[in-house]
């Protein structure tokens, strides 16, 4: 059976360049189904008639004929024999073909082509309605965002590139027209399918982009994420955190100190171990839901943590909180590469960041066996992990003794681990689960 990859989104989100890429990479065919609704533009604006009138595009259908052919520098579309790949790109055929599919006939005409390439080959097809109409039954389906700036942006540096005077304002308000469009139609319009993966490329490059979409469809397909070896993407300190948000950081820690400490008996042990500067991965046991703020308390660095989405469901207030202080979501089952991107993104803004390996809180205060997804993002970014073991002793709550103990740092490179093979990963997380083990059990050279 062949394997399809649905791949939907706006204009300009980077569906066709990461799609490419992704299909070169994977050996799969790749079909833009957007040049197919663009052909039809173009024929029914070189013969004169009206994108907008339902019966003159209708008629025209009859005399439309397109083929694809897939050559090595990717995908040609003919019309009526004639290969108008490059003449499709225009802004005037972009408004026309986002008028044209919002037609019915038009959309059924296409629908047979795209079903019968997908049934003969494995194809990443990329579109708006891939996941939803065309392809349901796609083994991976992805939903590729950016926001609509970021996308105007592109396509402004790309027709810049290529020689053509435009305004950045015209082609954000021909985005924006186009989303709306897209969104609103009746027939096939543009939505997220229930059970797609959602990719923001706002802030990510495109080649972490394309890894992404690679590594989720391998995980999917293979059910193994250890197909390839990811790249290391060690982080680069620069984007300092704006002012405001550290003040805003510092302010909080201290309420939270006094709130803490009146609580809770609560002590600090081996805090000459955390290091002056941000960038750093605080690999903790996990005993509560406010263990990333017990964490927080010490070192003066903003931190950030991942937390489940659902807990982001909870209550607008807990929301507020965790977010103040640095969460941000994950979503289950979605193989992880959304996580690992976003907890670079955070090393590379000078953020330490706080991870439970254990992935669920342990009950008994027993630390649990953990995950590789630390050891992997600490040797990707190539950062230090700092240990920590939290201790909860007494079962009253109020005034109970706590205990945070941070360990020695451990530095990847100097364990060894300077790629991210499985097994040098599986030897980081033996290391970090081993000193956290430690520092819970308490057999740590105490200050
Ligand atoms: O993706 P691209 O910008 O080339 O698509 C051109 C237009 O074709 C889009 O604005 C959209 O309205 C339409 N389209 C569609 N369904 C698809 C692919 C593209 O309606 N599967």
């Amino acid at each position: 059976m062949s394997i399809n990859v649905a791949l939907d989104g706006p204009s300009g989100a980077g569906k066709s360049t990461i799609a490419k890429a992704a299909a070169q990479k994977l050996k799969y065919l790749y079909v833009d189904t957007g040049a197919m609704y663009r052909a039809v533009a173009l024929y029914v604006l070189s013969n004169g008639k009206n994108p907008d009138d339902e019966n003159e595009v209708e008629l025209a259908l009859d005399n439309i004929n397109i083929n694809l052919i897939h050559t090595d520098e990717g995908q040609r579309i003919i019309l009526n024999g004639e290969d108008v790949s490059d003449k499709i790109r225009t802004p005037e055929i972009s408004m026309a073909a986002s008028k044209v599919s919002a037609i019915p006939k038009t959309r059924e005409f296409l629908l047979s082509l795209q079903k019968n390439i997908a049934k003969e080959n494995n194809v990443i097809m990329d579109g708006r309605d891939i996941g939803t109409v065309v392809l349901p039954q796609a083994q991976v389906k992805i939903f590729l965002t950016a926001s609509s700036e970021e996308r105007a942006r592109r396509r402004y540096e790309e027709l810049i590139a290529k020689g053509e005077k435009v305004e950045y304002e015209d082609i954000l308000r021909d985005i924006n027209e186009r989303d709306y469009n897209d969104t609103h139609r009746e027939i096939a319009p543009l939505k997220k399918a229930d059970d797609a993966i959602e990719i923001d490329s706002t802030s990510i490059s495109l080649e972490a982009a394309i890894d992404k979409i690679v590594w989720t469809i391998k995980n999917v397909v293979t059910k193994d994420t250890r197909y390839e070896t990811p790249q290391l993407r060690p982080v680069i300190k620069g984007k300092k955190t704006p002012l405001w948000k550290r003040i805003a950081h510092e302010f909080l820690r201290l309420v939270a100190k006094a709130i803490y400490y009146t609580y809770l008996d609560l002590h600090f042990e081996g805090v000459e171990n955390v290091p002056k500067d941000g960038s750093n991965i605080f690999a903790s046991n996990h005993r509560s839901y406010t263990d990333p703020i017990l964490i927080s308390l010490k070192p003066k660095v903003m931190f950030s943590f991942m937390a489940k989405e659902e807990l982001f469901k909870k209550n607008i207030f807990f929301t507020l909180i965790i977010k103040m202080f640095g969460a941000f979501p994950v979503s289950r089952g979605k193989g992880g590469a959304e996580a690992i991107d976003k907890s670079i993104e955070r090393l590379n803004k000078g953020y330490n960041l706080v991870i439970f390996p254990e992935g669920t809180r342990s009950k008994d205060g027993k630390v649990l066996k953990g995950k590789t997804g630390v050891a992997l993002v600490a040797a990707m970014a190539q950062v230090p992990v700092i240990p920590v073991g939290i201790v909860f002793e007494g079962k009253i709550k109020f005034r109970r003794k706590v205990t945070v103990r941070f360990g020695e740092p451990i530095i990847p490179k100097e364990i060894g681990v300077d790629d991210c093979s499985s097994k040098k990963l599986r030897m980081l997380k033996n290391k970090i689960m081993a000193s956290i083990t430690e520092l819970v059990e308490g057999n740590v050279n105490k200050l």
